[in-house]
């Protein structure tokens, strides 16, 4: 079993307070709030958990919260609350005597069940995943893709390559621009935009995307940050100087979000029904704090007024909507 210190409580209160809905604290260990179980559809705050103990109960129909159901039940882990490592109960164990966690309804406990069991297996299968060493080196870009940076609206291809973790893969058969999401120097996962005429868009290391986020670490400060969908906007507002970062798609998870719950929050997604949906899903996770949505002219992404050589409407644009600056054009 595990303990939190007095700070990693604090922490883990937090968490819950900005994550369950309709929360409160109910005693200074003890956050209330709706159930998080999702095949739980709880109108009422009758759902308890103890950050000192590290069990919980829902009153409603639930019963009993370990920990680890707790965790996937809102899909993250410890670590991800805490901010750093932290050795957790062996999910072994759990899988034995998860039976006896909690007292409901036999078709509910099922699909329970299974859904946790899955979710266990794919944090084992994620614990096992030997992840490649990364080096740059192997990544260099070829004329051809300076090339395509160039049409792109990248006007210097080697700083790009030399700044960002950004790179060039024969992969498959197919030329492709590398994004890199790293730990250390470990590569945990890359998404890959062909760019020849043929074959897929994207050609993306096995995993859910959704875990990963690309740009984080060129964050310059932790003010505010620009939430891009795809990478190439991303890196149009790094290459104009701005805090982005790429969600990889528009289906954002609470382990994406998590990490820029401080700061002010730019989205700039497209205005299309994926992007309207996942603008939502922002909002209500930052129960709408915090939050600008930036959309631009004409339907058009970062990268394609880029392209256009409208690098300084692309900024100005920008700027009045952080600041709120009258516009002079
Ligand atoms: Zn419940």
């Amino acid at each position: 079993m595990i303990k939190l210190t007095k700070e990693e409580q604090k922490l883990f209160k937090n968490y819950l307070l900005n994550t369950l809905e309709e929360s409160s604290l109910s005693t200074n260990v003890e956050v209330r709030g709706l159930c998080p179980n999702p095949l739980h559809n709880s109108s009422h705050p009758n759902f308890f958990f103890n950050v000192e103990k590290l069990v919980g109960i829902c009153h409603t129909k639930c019963g009993g919260f370990s920990l680890e159901r707790l965790l996937a039940c809102l899909n993250t882990d410890l670590e991800t609350i805490i901010g750093h490592k932290i050795d957790i109960v062996d999910f072994s164990q759990f899988k034995e005597s998860n039976n006896v966690v909690y007292q409901i309804e036999d078709n509910t406990k099922l699909l329970l069940k299974e859904t946790l069991l899955s979710k266990i297996n794919q944090k084992n299968k994620d614990k096992n995943i030997k992840y490649e060493k990364y080096d740059k080196n192997n990544y260099k870009l070829t004329f051809f893709a300076k090339n395509y940076l160039f049409k792109r609206g990248f006007f210097n291809p080697d700083l790009l390559y030399d700044k960002f973790d950004i790179g060039y893969e024969k992969y498959k058969g197919y030329d492709t621009i590398t994004f890199h999401c790293l730990s250390g120097d470990k590569r945990l996962y890359t998404q890959r935009r062909n760019m020849n005429e043929t074959g897929p868009r994207y050609l993306n290391d096995k995993g859910k995307k959704e875990n990963f986020v690309w740009g984080l670490k060129y964050l310059d400060n932790k003010n505010y940050v620009i939430l891009t969908e795809g990478p190439f906007n991303a890196l149009t507002w790094l290459y104009l100087g701005y805090n982005a970062v790429a969600l990889f798609g528009t289906n954002p998870t609470d382990k994406q979000l998590y990490r820029f719950k401080n700061m002010l929050k730019i989205v700039n997604f497209d205005l299309d029904k994926p992007g309207n949906k996942c603008y939502n899903i922002i909002r209500n996770y930052y129960n709408n704090r915090n939050i600008i949505e930036f959309l631009l002219p004409s339907r058009k992404d970062a990268n394609q007024h880029l392209i256009e050589g409208k690098e300084e409407l692309l900024v100005k644009l920008l700027e009045r909507k952080m600041y709120g600056k009258i516009s002079l054009f």
